[in-house]
């Protein structure tokens, strides 16, 4: 079993716990740029090769200025994430806007962004042009249907998402739009999430240059870039083989050439919209053991629960759970590792090997730098937790404070009550 390394210590831990009580979400800076120029090394043989980091993975304004710094765009599906992408200082072309059933206002602000807008059905050619006027450079989202395989048994369903539209409604729907003036197209598709395989982009690309290169064919269209969107996965479980992103960049070109360098088309640029793999490894959930419960099985209780961190409750998804200061003792004590939500799923971790765990311990729950808090949510009345980033020189700073009762209940007008 390799080993994942927590980027905090216990002391740090403590020290950080001493100003910015647990739970926390905690996100590694260097760790997050390193990876950023990764990605743009990986795909540097692509000319206008671009980034837009997915918002709802991580939809911190401090950590989008981060990236905004580094050369990335931010991939923005709603009103709240382009307004987020604006306050951190996001603009025009830096902003793909994807989204699906997608109120008119969410369009609005899109266009007076200047950001590209994806459009995820054919129906919304005419409902754009009607709030908004067509822009110049236009995305469309493409569903190829049936089901998709890419190796080691991951597949999805295609034909069963939401998302996208037939390759006969994009023709037609570029055609309508290139009558109405619209001069370059981008081509975007969604089809497998969390994807540990070197071979998902480059098997996406393959399907998605194929379909670029026959719009092009069929209605002499412009196509100036592929956006292969999210879905390149993490190594969750410790003993995992990771992505290398040197590899899939390198697959992603040598279809490129295959495909675009016959047909004249190695002018099109490369988009991904990568969430999960750019901050997932770089962020983690420290809570504190506040309790220990011995009754048919052995549970430790931590100050951190499901509204913290959703994905082992919603998806059963596997979190690695550090002790700090106990990493080198053995794993002979076996727990469910639980948060105070009244739902019996509310469990970080069950049956899991972890060395003897002690009341005021920190358990360091790894990989919630996507999905993580985004996902938080007010059941049961618990509070969203605060989140900190670790600066490159160890030092951390709060990125947004801890919710109190009183933003619970900021939405209710309490002045006939009293609290
Ligand atoms: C969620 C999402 C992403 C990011 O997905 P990851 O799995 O985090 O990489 C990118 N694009 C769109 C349209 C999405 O909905």
């Amino acid at each position: 079993m390799m080993r994942k390394t927590p980027f905090i210590d216990r002391d740090l831990a403590a020290a950080i716990d001493e100003k910015i009580p647990t739970p926390f979400h905690i996100y590694d800076e260097a760790g997050i740029i390193a990876n950023v120029n990764n990605i743009k090394e990986a795909f540097s043989w692509n000319n206008g090769f671009k980034e837009y980091f997915a918002v709802k993975a991580l939809p911190n304004p401090f950590i989008l200025e981060i990236l905004r710094k580094n050369g990335i765009g931010v991939d923005c599906s709603s009103l709240t994430e382009l307004m987020l992408s604006r306050a951190a200082g996001f603009s025009g072309h830096e902003i793909m806007f994807s989204s699906n059933e997608t109120p008119a206002a969410d369009y609005i602000l899109a266009k007076e962004l200047g950001g590209i807008v994806n459009l995820d059905d054919a129906t919304h050619v005419d409902y754009y042009d009607r709030l908004c006027g067509l822009d110049e450079t236009m995305s469309l989202r493409f569903n190829p249907g049936g089901t998709f395989t890419v190796s080691n048994g991951i597949m999805d369903n295609p034909q069963d998402a939401k998302y996208g539209m037939t390759e006969d409604q994009l023709i037609e729907s570029v055609k309508k739009m290139m009558d109405r003036g619209v001069k370059h197209f981008g081509i975007h598709s969604f089809l497998v999430s969390n994807t540990v395989t070197n071979d998902y982009y480059p098997m996406l690309a393959k399907q998605l240059f194929a379909l670029a290169v026959r719009v092009h064919e069929k209605t002499g269209a412009h196509i100036s870039f592929v956006n292969l969107s999210g879905g390149v996965g993490i190594a969750y479980l410790p003993d995992q083989e990771p992505n290398d992103i040197f590899v899939i960049g390198e697959g992603v070109r040598k279809v490129y050439d295959e495909i675009f360098g016959p047909a004249g088309m190695t002018d099109v640029a490369i988009y991904t919209e990568m969430g999960r793999y750019v901050t997932g490894p770089y962020g983690a959930l420290v809570t504190k053991v506040i309790h220990k419960k011995h009754i048919y099985k052995e549970y430790i209780g931590v100050d951190a629960c499901a509204v913290n961190l959703m994905r082992p409750a919603m998806y059963g998804s596997y979190h690695h759970i550090t002790v700090l200061g106990k990493e080198d003792a053995p794993s002979d004590g076996i727990y469910d590792v639980v948060g105070g939500l009244c739902e019996n799923n509310d469990k970080f971790a069950i049956d899991r090997p972890l060395p003897a765990t002690d009341i005021g311990d920190y358990i360091y729950i790894h990989d919630t730098g996507a999905h993580g808090f985004a996902m938080g949510y007010n059941y049961n009345g618990k509070l969203r937790s605060a989140e900190v980033l670790l600066h490159p020189d160890k030092s951390f700073e709060m990125i947004r404070r801890a919710e109190t009762p009183k933003d619970y209940f900021s939405t209710f007008d309490f002045s006939d009550y009293k609290l």
